[in-house]
């Protein structure tokens, strides 16, 4: 931990980034996002098992844009994340400096983002056991029987999208859900409104979701969501000669421009 805080305390005093993206302790054990802006702020930082939000969720909140050059404390996953949002456009050398927090407890300062790039690739992306025994289990439903266990499952969600809040590929300014004029994602929750929000969330994530697990963990009903993005992540592994998210100008069922007309993508 103290070779953590003294790199983020040095970093702030040299003022290199003006805000770091951290853990620090949070209510009930749980721990929370801390935004580290003086030197002093470095001593909050913690870093273990329990820290599993996905902190990459932040680097495109325009809040925390507008404090200017960040750093952030990143594990695999939001290693994983900043790639793929490189990839996107969203973030570049010139406005994140990461410290990676390996799976081995190393603290490593990565130069620049082509160093996180080759780092994260040692590490193939590898879903969970649990996740594939549950995978199979859909797999050999009836269709019906599948139709209706998502049904069922989905039918609780009230869409209150602390999921899409969890999810740093979910950084669009204007989400298609929060239209009205037309109103093509209903509202209320009922079986079609929920199908059509989850159905559309897992699409727009598809060749670009990383596998963090951080919208399931966020949803306070317990909804299985990542489920849906493990399936299309097998799916586009499967189909599409290995595909994997994080592979620079690789993208599979999206362009990114930046000088696109829409601005709510940017
Ligand atoms: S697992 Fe969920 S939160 Fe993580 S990148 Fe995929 S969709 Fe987003
Ligand atoms: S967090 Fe859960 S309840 Fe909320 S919108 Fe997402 S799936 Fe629905």
């Amino acid at each position: 931990m103290d070779e953590l805080r003294n790199k983020v305390k040095a970093l702030l005093e040299a003022k290199t980034v003006n805000v770091v993206i951290g853990y620090e302790e949070g209510t009930g054990k749980k721990p929370r996002a801390v935004f580290a802006v003086k030197p002093e702020d470095a001593a909050k930082l913690i870093y273990d098992s329990r820290c599993v939000l996905n902190l990459a969720a932040y680097i495109t909140k325009h809040e925390v844009k507008a404090k200017g050059k960040m750093a952030i404390t990143a594990t695999l996953p939001v290693m994983r994340s900043i790639i793929q949002l490189a990839s996107e456009f969203q973030v570049n050398d010139n406005n994140l400096f990461v410290i990676g927090l390996t799976p081995d407890n190393q603290v490593i300062e990565f130069k620049n983002l082509a160093e996180v790039e080759t780092f994260i690739h040692k590490f193939e992306i590898s879903i969970d056991s649990k996740y594939k025994e549950a995978l199979e289990k859909l797999d050999k439903m009836s269709r019906t029987d599948r139709w209706n266990w998502w049904i069922n499952e989905l039918a609780p969600c009230f869409k209150c999208y602390a999921c899409r809040a969890a999810c740093p590929m979910c950084y669009c300014h204007r989400c298609t859900v929060d239209f009205n004029q037309p109103q093509w994602i209903p509202v209320p929750s009922h079986e079609l409104g929920n199908l059509e929000w989850h159905i559309m969330r897992a699409v727009h994530l598809t060749g670009r979701c990383i596998d963090c697990d951080a919208c399931a963990n966020a949803c306070p009903l317990g909804i299985p969501i990542n489920l849906l993005n493990k399936r299309l992540l097998e799916d586009a592994k499967k189909h599409f000669g290995g595909y994997q998210p994080m592979l620079k100008g690789d993208h599979l069922m999206s362009t990114f421009k930046p000088d696109d007309k829409e601005n709510f993508i940017r």
